[in-house]
C-alpha cells in the first residue's frame, strides 16, 4: 500500500500554542511532507472542506462553536470518509476512547507526542482508511455476486454471509451468524460418507466442488453447486473456509424434463421405443447369463384405429391412445414396463412372467379394453385391441428375435379376427 508523499492535513485547533506545536512537529518529519491548513472552528473547517480535499484531520474537540463528541460527529458529517485524529488533553483519556468508539481513527495527547509519533499516527490512520476503503469495495463486490457466499471460521461457524446467501436459503443475516451451514441447510439427502469425503478434501487444504441437495428455511429442497475453499494465514495454517453456492435447481429441473422427454412418449406418458428396446436388451442379456426367471413380451395394436381417426378426427384418436395407455398402466404390475412404440402400437415387457402369466395379463387387457368405452359426443366410443404374446428365450442373440416372435403372434391375432390374444407358435 502506497501513501502519498505529500499529505494534506486539516488542523482544527483553537489554541494558538497547541496549533503551533503540531505544525512544528509536522515540519520536522523527514519521511513525508505534510501540508497543513489550520482553522480554529468547525465553521471554518466546513468552509475549507468545501474548497479542497484533505487526507486527514487533526481535531481539537473543544472549539468556540462546538464542544465534546458533538464536534467529532459534526466533522464526520461534513466529511464521512476523512480520517480524523482527535487531539486531547492529559485528563481526557476516557473521552479520547469515547471518540474512538464514535469513529475517530486515533487520538493524540497534546504535548505528549514527538514529531515521529505524530507522523506515524497520521500515516497509520491513512493506511487504515485505505484498507477500510478496499474492504468496503471487496464487500460490495461479494454483495453484488449472484452466488451465495459465506465465510466460516475453522470450526465451520459462519462469520459473514452475503445477501445472495440469505436470499438462497431464506434466512436473515442475524439468524445465521455463528451457526454452522449444516445446522441451517442440511437436507439429510447426503449421507455421512459424503460429508466425510468432503471434509477430507477441505482439511487437506484443497478446494472441494460438488453438487448437493440442501434445504431452505421454508423446508423446500434445492439443488446447489457448492465449492468450499480453505483460507490460510501467513504461516500456512487454515483459519477460515469460503463457501460459494449456486442455486442450480432450475437447471436440474430442466435436465429432468429433458430426460423425461427423451424417455417418454409425450402423448401418453408411457416410455418410448428407445427405453423399451434398452430394457429388453438388458433383460435379454440377463437371461443369457442366468436363465432363472422367465421374461415375456406383449405386442399390442389397437384394432381399426384408422377408422377412429377418419370418423371422429385425430383429437378423438389421441384420446383413445391416452385412454388405452391409462387402462394398460392400471392393469399391469409395478415391475412391468409399458411403452408406446409408435402410432397405435404398444408393447409391454413382463419380467418374471411365464407363458401362462403373460397370457393372463394380455387377456385381462384385451377384455377390459373391449368392455370399457370412451365418452363421446353422441354414443360412447368402443374400441378393441389385438395382442401377441411371446417369451424372451435364453438363446436369443438380440432383441430382434423376441420382438419378431411377439410381432408374428400379433399378426395371428389380427388374422384370426382381432380383439384377441395369440401366443407365438413357431
Ligand atoms: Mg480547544
Amino acid at each position: 500500500m502506497s501513501l502519498p508523499n505529500k499529505i494534506l492535513v486539516l488542523l482544527i485547533e483553537d489554541d494558538l500554542g497547541d496549533a503551533q506545536l503540531v505544525q512544528i512537529a509536522l515540519r520536522q518529519s523527514s519521511q513525508v511532507q505534510f501540508v497543513v491548513t489550520w482553522v480554529d472552528s468547525i465553521a471554518k473547517a466546513q468552509a475549507q472542506l468545501s474548497e479542497m480535499v484533505f487526507d486527514v484531520a487533526l481535531l481539537d474537540l473543544s472549539l468556540p462553536d462546538s464542544a465534546g463528541l458533538a464536534t467529532l460527529l459534526k466533522l464526520k458529517q461534513l466529511s464521512p470518509r476523512l480520517p480524523i485524529i482527535t487531539l486531547t488533553g492529559h485528563s481526557d483519556i476516557e473521552f479520547a476512547l469515547a471518540a474512538l468508539e464514535n469513529g475517530s481513527a486515533d487520538y493524540l495527547v497534546k504535548g505528549d507526542f514527538s514529531p515521529d509519533s505524530l507522523s506515524r499516527t497520521i500515516r497509520y490512520a491513512l493506511q487504515r482508511n485505505e484498507l477500510d476503503a478496499r474492504n468496503r469495495l471487496m464487500v460490495a463486490a461479494l454483495e453484488a455476486a449472484a452466488n451465495g457466499i459465506i465465510i466460516t471460521d475453522y470450526n465451520g461457524k459462519i462469520e459473514w454471509a452475503n445477501s445472495s446467501f440469505c436470499h438462497l436459503t431464506g434466512y436473515e443475516t442475524a439468524e445465521i451468524l455463528g451457526k454452522r451451514p449444516g445446522d441451517l441447510v442440511n437436507s439429510g439427502k447426503q449421507n455421512a460418507d459424503f460429508y466425510k469425503q468432503m471434509w477430507e478434501v477441505i482439511l487437506k487444504g484443497e478446494t472441494w466442488r460438488g453438487e448437493i441437495i440442501n434445504k431452505r428455511k421454508s423446508g423446500d429442497l434445492y439443488h446447489e453447486e457448492l465449492s468450499i475453499a480453505p483460507v490460510r494465514d501467513e504461516y500456512g495454517k487454515v483459519t477460515h473456509f469460503i463457501g460459494i453456492k449456486e442455486d442450480i435447481s432450475e437447471r436440474k429441473q430442466l435436465e429432468s424434463v429433458l430426460q423425461q422427454l427423451a424417455h417418454t412418449d409425450s402423448l401418453t406418458g408411457l416410455y418410448n421405443r428407445r427405453v423399451f428396446v434398452e430394457r429388453l436388451e438388458q433383460e435379454t442379456a440377463r437371461l443369457a447369463r442366468s436363465d432363472t426367471s422367465p421374461i415375456s413380451l406383449l405386442m399390442l395394436d389397437l384394432d381399426h384405429f384408422k377408422r377412429i381417426n377418419d370418423n371422429f378426427g385425430h383429437a378423438m384418436g389421441d384420446s383413445v391412445l391416452r385412454h388405452f395407455a391409462k387402462l394398460m398402466k392400471e392393469t399391469i404390475r409395478s415391475i412391468d414396463l409399458a411403452a408406446r412404440l409408435g402410432g397405435e402400437e404398444f408393447a409391454i415387457l413382463l419380467p418374471g412372467a411365464d407363458k401362462n402369466e403373460a397370457i393372463g395379463i394380455a387377456e385381462r387387457i384385451c377384455r377390459q379394453t373391449a368392455s370399457s368405452a370412451l365418452p363421446c359426443r353422441t354414443d360412447p366410443l368402443h374400441y378393441t385391441v389385438s395382442i401377441g404374446v411371446a417369451q424372451v428365450l435364453v438363446h436369443d442373440r438380440n432383441t430382434e428375435a423376441a420382438l419378431h416372435r411377439a410381432d408374428s403372434a400379433l399378426y395371428s391375432a389380427k388374422a384370426n379376427g382381432r380383439n384377441q390374444v395369440c401366443w407365438f407358435e413357431p
